[in-house]
């Protein structure tokens, strides 16, 4: 579903329009929106207590409307993103939005266990921490909002945003129509909220308030730092820098397809996306053949990857942040190269000291390394993944190597023979998340996540066998 200029601005002054008539009615209500920390974390505390006082099914309301929000608002909110951020695509942030309305876990993800004995029951029940501090990246201003605010309310909680500064029109939004989903189902005013102008600042009072319960980063690994130090229970979910490995046992053809749709999905910017191709020699020159007959692949020759890299990396080596998320058209034509709107992305043969080899590049432009063999591919696979728990692809039909790799690689995600994002629930088998906690271990967030456990035992009653 491409979109024209003219299409994705009509949507986007719609949803200024409705921002702009609903603030000037301003009214007494409290819209999700405050203009201090300790506001908008008071009212999270009230509206967390009244949330404890209402029934399970009653919550499970609450979640079905934000949903139904969510998806309503769909297309207005990640047109605006689009243009906010100037990251990513308009029908990528659509498909995202609607992968986080329907497959976030709502209160099922809760079911208590029990277990009956000689001396009687054990009942473990998953109950709410409290307040959450969540702090969101600019790459999902509105998916990784619908993500958390169900998974966290589905638990029990309230949630307090922290959305990045750059998102904040976008963001904030997305709060305003959640909140108000929440209050129209019947649920307390202040579950889910933020302050107008998130900055650092109000970051770091958020992490501070002595009433948040715990704290969630999605973000890259500073910002996870930041709330592992913070002496409160933290969820930290970092950045990555996925490799695909291809052996020479692998459907190429599909390899080929995956690849492109998986690393080209949202103009790369999603953590998971493939952001470094290592091929098996023998079947790399297919590899590059199929990936050209998808029709949506440039292959850039040495001279122009060359400029590439030049533009998209800074002398100090970092990625050149105004390239990330932008469209393959976008960065190419300012090295000169213009392509026309079928590409997605793309690809070059790189040696393995190429810094996109190592960069968490966020942008349409994927380097291919050429390895002897399955075995030197795993050990440089593993080596550029660096510890970062991520996300890994292989494409290949012997078992045993899908094995190895993985068990080498030790990632949260690891995906076989399709695209990475089959491994958040896109195309594959699962529930979603958009907060991916490697480096805290929780793995694909949902409701459980932000719970603490429970146990109630009753002594030598309630065995009935
Ligand atoms: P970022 O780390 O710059 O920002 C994330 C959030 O943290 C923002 O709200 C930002 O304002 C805040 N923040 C940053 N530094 C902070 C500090 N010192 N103190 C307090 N708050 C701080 O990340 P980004 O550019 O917005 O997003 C892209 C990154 O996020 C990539 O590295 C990507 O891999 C990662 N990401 C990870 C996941 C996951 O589930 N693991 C999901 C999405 C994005």
């Amino acid at each position: 579903m491409a979109i024209n200029a003219d299409v994705l601005e009509n949507l986007v002054q719609r949803v200024l329009e409705e921002i702009r008539k609903d603030r000037a009615a301003g009214g007494s209500g409290f819209t999700g929106l405050a203009d201090c920390v300790d506001e908008v974390v008071e009212r999270a505390v009230d509206a967390q207590r009244r949330l404890s006082a209402l029934s399970m099914e009653r919550r499970g309301r609450i979640i079905e409307a934000m949903r139904r929000a969510a998806l309503q608002n769909n297309e207005t909110l990640s047109a605006l993103a689009v243009r906010e951020t100037k990251l990513g695509r308009f029908e990528d942030k659509v498909r995202e939005n609607i992968l986080c309305a329907t497959k976030t876990p709502g209160i099922e993800d809760l079911r208590p266990e029990a277990t009956s004995g000689d001396h009687g029951l054990m009942l473990l029940e998953y109950a709410p921490v409290g307040v959450i501090g969540a702090l969101t990246p600019i790459t999902n201003p509105t998916g990784t909002l619908i993500n958390n605010s169900i998974s966290m309310i589905a638990a029990g909680n309230s949630v307090v945003f922290n959305p990045h500064p750059s998102a904040r029109e976008t963001s904030t939004r997305m709060i305003e129509v959640l909140h108000q989903a929440i209050v129209d189902a019947g649920g307390p005013p202040g579950l889910v909220g933020s302050v107008r102008h998130p900055t650092l600042e109000t970051a770091k009072s958020l992490i501070e308030h002595p009433r948040v319960n715990m704290l969630v980063a999605t973000g890259g690994r500073p910002v996870v730092n930041v709330v592992l130090r913070s002496g409160k229970k933290a969820i930290g979910a970092g950045a990555g820098n996925p490799p695909v490995l291809v052996d020479e046992t692998a459907n190429i053809r599909n390899a080929a397809r995956s690849i492109v749709n998986g690393a080209s999905i949202n103009n790369n910017i999603f953590c998971t996306c493939e952001k470094e191709v290592i091929v098996v020699e023998e079947v790399a020159d297919s590899l590059l053949k199929f990936l050209q007959e998808t029709g949506k692949v440039y292959v850039m020759n040495r001279e122009e990857a060359e400029r590439v890299t030049q533009l998209v990396v800074t002398p100090e080596g970092k990625i050149n942040t105004a390239y990330i998320g932008r469209d393959v058209q976008v960065i190419l034509r300012e090295v000169g190269i213009n392509l026309s709107e079928e590409y997605r992305i793309a690809v070059f043969e790189a040696p393995p000291s190429h810094p996109l080899v190592w960069l968490e590049q966020m942008m349409p432009v994927l380097p291919i390394v050429r390895v002897k063999d399955f075995d030197e591919g795993l050990r440089f696979a593993v080596e550029v993944e660096q510890g970062n728990r991520h996300t890994a692809v292989m494409h290949s039909t012997h078992v045993e190597r899908m094995t190895a790799f993985a068990r080498a690689v030790q990632t949260t995600i690891f995906v076989k023979n399709g695209p990475s994002y089959a491994g958040i629930g896109l195309g594959g088998e699962g529930h979603t998340s958009f907060t991916i906690a490697g480096p805290t271990g929780e793995g694909l967030t949902s409701a459980r996540t932000f719970t603490r456990q429970r146990r109630c035992t009753l002594v030598e009653s309630f065995r009935i066998i």
